[in-house]
């Protein structure tokens, strides 16, 4: 396991992603065959655990590594170079540590962080519903109140590790008919019980290996004093609180598979030979080569940037959007060029760049799709530039 510091130096850094390196060197020859069985990565997770990649984020005073989202980033692409599932197993998990951190009650926090920098509890978040994605304010999951404690009705979509994990944030309505919606909206801290239903693993594109899945709340009974901070009517708050953030750890997923997408083209074409000479000596495979390595390190720098500020605790909202949005388009574009460098083995199940392919486009939809990351870029481009 890696050693746990207050402030991790770049030496620090260097260590840890070395370590993770090392590591993911004896993962990469098993992703092919999990990834392409849709099989949850037990033994890897058991591993991740062991290395302590669950507790990054958590605070020391937790048990955690006490990592910035700057240090975070890097393992996020680093992982994500190999394998972009095992990025999201992490994910929502420190997601909701922060959440927590952020916004729970002292007694939460009590109850909740340790057990989650320890990996004793897996993290999860539920926003998302069958007619509610991008307006989260339209969500129907009801909480009716019944004194000291809730019953839960309603069903979430699209949940990741929502089979392997134990603790929920989900979000709901406490009052349903509030002016505007997000004021009735609250969030609770979950773990299943009766009424608790996981309704199936959703069959996907890429993004495989580990699950998302449609839950639902029938008559679901949980104490009121999960609610996420205590008081009702700040879950909207809460599910966006952690947007940057989410954001950040998007668009190190896009370097890295964006990454990946080059490393193998840059391979390829010097192995494939076409007219008596390698590829690569083709001046319109160079142009690839050329544009995606350019997109990497753009890309690279843009998260570098958004990290920084949000571990400054400076507005960096404008910033991680721009980071995701890069990113993601960044990996969809390479992981396509790369397909295309690789002929008509790029088409094949044996090589990697098909799985890039079918990855990459998630990032263009998670965390706020990059149709919305435009609006949201221009609304702030617009607000810091008054005329
Ligand atoms: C593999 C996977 C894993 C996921 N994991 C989770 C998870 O763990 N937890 C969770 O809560 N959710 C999760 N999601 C859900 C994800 O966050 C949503 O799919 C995403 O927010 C988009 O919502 P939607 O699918 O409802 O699309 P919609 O909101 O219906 O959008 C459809 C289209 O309309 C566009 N659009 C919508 N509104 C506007 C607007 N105002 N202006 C311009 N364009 C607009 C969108 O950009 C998109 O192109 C996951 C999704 C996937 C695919």
């Amino acid at each position: 396991m890696v050693a746990a510091v207050d402030t991790l130096s770049s030496d620090d850094d260097d260590q840890i992603l070395d370590a993770i390196g090392s590591w993911l060197e004896g993962v990469k020859p098993q992703v092919r065959e999990l990834e392409q069985g849709d099989i949850y990565p037990e033994e890897i997770v058991k591993q991740m655990k062991e290395l302590g990649l669950f507790s990054l984020m958590y605070p020391v005073e937790y048990g955690g590594l006490g990592m910035n989202a700057s240090s975070y980033a890097k393992v996020i692409t680093k992982l994500s170079e190999t394998w972009m599932s095992l990025a999201g197993i992490i994910n929502t998990h420190m997601m909701l540590g922060q959440l927590i951190g952020r916004f729970g009650t002292d007694s939460q926090k009590e109850q909740f962080m340790y057990k989650l920098a320890a990996a004793e509890l897996h993290g999860v978040l539920c926003l998302t519903e069958p007619d509610a994605g991008t307006d989260l304010q339209g969500i129907k999951t009801h909480a009716k109140n019944h004194g000291d404690h809730y019953t839960l009705n309603g069903s979430k979509m699209w949940i990741t590790n929502g089979l392997h994990g134990s603790l929920y944030a989900v979000l709901t309505k406490t009052d349903l008919n509030a002016s505007p919606a997000h004021k009735g909206m609250t969030m609770f801290l979950a773990e299943r019980g009766e009424g608790f239903n996981v309704d199936g693993k959703i069959r996907k594109l890429g993004y495989r290996g580990l699950e998302s899945v449609a839950l639902s709340f029938d008559d679901f009974k949980i104490s009121a004093d999960r609610i996420l901070g205590g008081e009702e009517g700040f879950g909207f708050k809460h599910a966006v609180g952690g947007l940057e953030l989410g954001r950040i750890n998007v668009a190190a997923r896009g370097v890295g598979v964006a990454k990946a997408a080059m490393d193998d083209a840059v391979s390829y074409s010097q192995q494939r030979k076409t007219f008596g000479k390698p590829i690569c000596d083709h001046q319109s495979i160079q142009i690839k080569l050329a544009d995606m390595a350019t997109k990497v390190e753009a890309a690279r720098l843009l998260v570098e940037q958004a990290a920084a500020k949000y571990d400054r605790g400076e507005r960096c909202d404008m910033e991680a959007g721009m980071a995701k949005l890069f990113a993601s388009e960044a990996a969809l574009e390479n992981a396509t060029e790369a397909m295309r460098v690789h002929g008509g083995y790029g088409y094949s199940k044996e090589f990697d760049v098909e799985r890039y392919y079918r990855d990459a486009p998630l990032m263009c939809i998670g965390e706020g799709t990059n149709e919305i990351q435009r609006v949201l870029i221009a609304r702030q481009l617009i607000q810091r530039n008054p005329v």
